[in-house]
């Protein structure tokens, strides 16, 4: 049952192999050294289940997705005016190494360029950059829910090819928005970029902030829900570089992309995807990833503004008229969260029952994902060696038309099954 969606995410994935288009960063020389094939993704839900399709497991540096975390530690750590104060939230309209402050402020226009990253690290309240690169260290550790190691050859290679970067430090200290010495910022900014990741780290990571701070494997809230609407909103102008626009149009949900070849992407309430192909576009974003994020969205329906309400309580309740049949009964709108859980669930309790019956009766709304989703839970049922019921009096997932039996209430399946249970005289 839950491979019906693993099998989705693997069809999308499947759909962008064989795009060899864009370039390895090459500007920090270690980079252009790793396997341009590499394309790995990876689903998380809002309570952590993960699903992964591809090299979920290969490691490579997080880069610029470690923007907005330290940006958000930043938030947790001096509180938002502090913040504020010295960096703002307008979309730049320019790539993320452009050399430029706001013209009014002096200030780096926002955290998701380089501008404002080198700043944000700067705003980390620490006695030296040991320390204060650990306490980035750790936060980022928390927010994926294990202790990631860092890469010194990209570290060292970074810190030797970083003329760009230098002259945006000085650019920022010479404008007074930087107070501490560009060079010690700089240093700890190089060791963050160098953390190493896998996608399957950066679901969990987007689950975190989907989860409004609180990372659901280790069930450690790491910040506050309101650092992390910042955070997000950032993410949502600013995310994507001057691709912004397109990505929100296309795609809608918060993202990150990295020179490394990672997006993170996340739908609030609802899950974390991390997607990871080194090929970039001329923004420097993955191609292969913005792709695969935007027939993600497109496909299993995940743009923000379409999943309006939080669907994450879909599965009310779940019950046992008799031994052996399990009801499971869906309330509210079903849109793919909602659906992979009454997958999951079906398939994690398949051994307790022998018939199971699904009760839309109470949905409000669907949308095609779910509906192709949970009509498709049937026949995998039977494939399965077990029953599968529809109560339906709507025709909220089997439409007319569909093979499937519509059932009117819970007692009606029940009589049906004690009718055919009932010796014929
Ligand atoms: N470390 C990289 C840099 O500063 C990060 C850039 C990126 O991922 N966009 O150039």
């Amino acid at each position: 049952m839950a491979e019906l969606v693993q099998r989705r995410l693997d069809r999308i994935r499947a759909e962008h192999a064989e795009v060899a288009d864009g370039e390895l960063a090459d500007y920090i020389p270690e980079l252009a050294g790793v396997d341009p094939d590499g394309f790995g993704l990876s689903l998380s839900t809002s309570d952590g289940f993960i699903y992964e399709s591809g090299q979920a497991a290969t490691e490579f540096t997080i880069q610029s997705i470690s923007k907005p975390l330290t940006y958000a530690l930043a938030l947790h750590l001096i509180g938002l005016d502090a913040v504020d104060a010295r960096i703002g939230v307008e979309p730049s309209g320019e790539a993320f190494n452009e050399i430029s402050v706001d013209r009014v402020t002096n200030n780096p226009k926002n955290p998701m360029i380089n501008a404002g990253a080198i700043t944000a690290v700067s705003l980390i309240p620490a006695g030296s950059p040991d320390e204060r690169f650990e306490l980035i260290h750790d936060f980022y550790s928390a927010c994926v829910g294990r202790r990631l190691e860092l890469d010194h050859d990209v570290y060292t290679s970074e810190k030797a090819s970083g003329a760009r970067n230098r002259a945006i430090g000085y650019m920022l200290q010479s404008f007074e928005a930087l107070d501490d010495d560009p060079d010690e910022v700089l240093d700890v900014y190089y060791r963050q970029c160098s953390l190493r990741v896998t996608c399957t780290d950066l679901a969990r990571m987007g689950a975190t902030l989907a989860r409004g701070g609180m990372n659901p494997v280790t069930g450690r809230r790491v910040t506050s829900a309101a650092v992390v609407r910042r955070t997000l909103s950032v993410m949502v102008t600013c995310g994507m570089y001057d691709g912004a626009g397109d990505w929100v149009s296309a795609v809608g949900m918060p993202a990150k992309s990295g020179v490394g070849g990672g997006i993170v992407a996340v739908l609030p309430g609802q899950l974390g995807i991390g997607v990871y192909s080194p090929r970039l576009d001329d923004k420097g974003n993955s191609v292969r990833g913005v792709l695969t994020c935007r027939s993600l969205s497109e496909q299993l329906g995940l743009h923000f503004l379409t999943v309006r309400r939080d669907a994450r309580a879909t599965l009310r309740a779940v019950y046992e008229p008799r031994s052996g049949v399990r009801v499971y009964e869906a309330h509210g709108d079903l849109l793919f969260s909602g659906a992979e859980e009454v997958l999951r669930v079906a398939e994690r309790e398949r051994d307790r029952y022998d018939v199971t019956i699904l009760d839309v009766s109470r949905v409000d709304d669907i949308d095609d994902t779910a509906r192709e989703m949970l009509s498709a839970l049937g026949a995998a049922l039977r494939a399965d060696g077990k029953e599968g019921h529809l109560v339906d009096p709507d025709g909220v997932v089997a439409r007319a038309g569909s093979p499937e039996i519509r059932f009117r209430t819970v007692d009606d399946v029940l009589d049906a099954l004690d009718r055919r249970r009932r010796p014929t005289p």
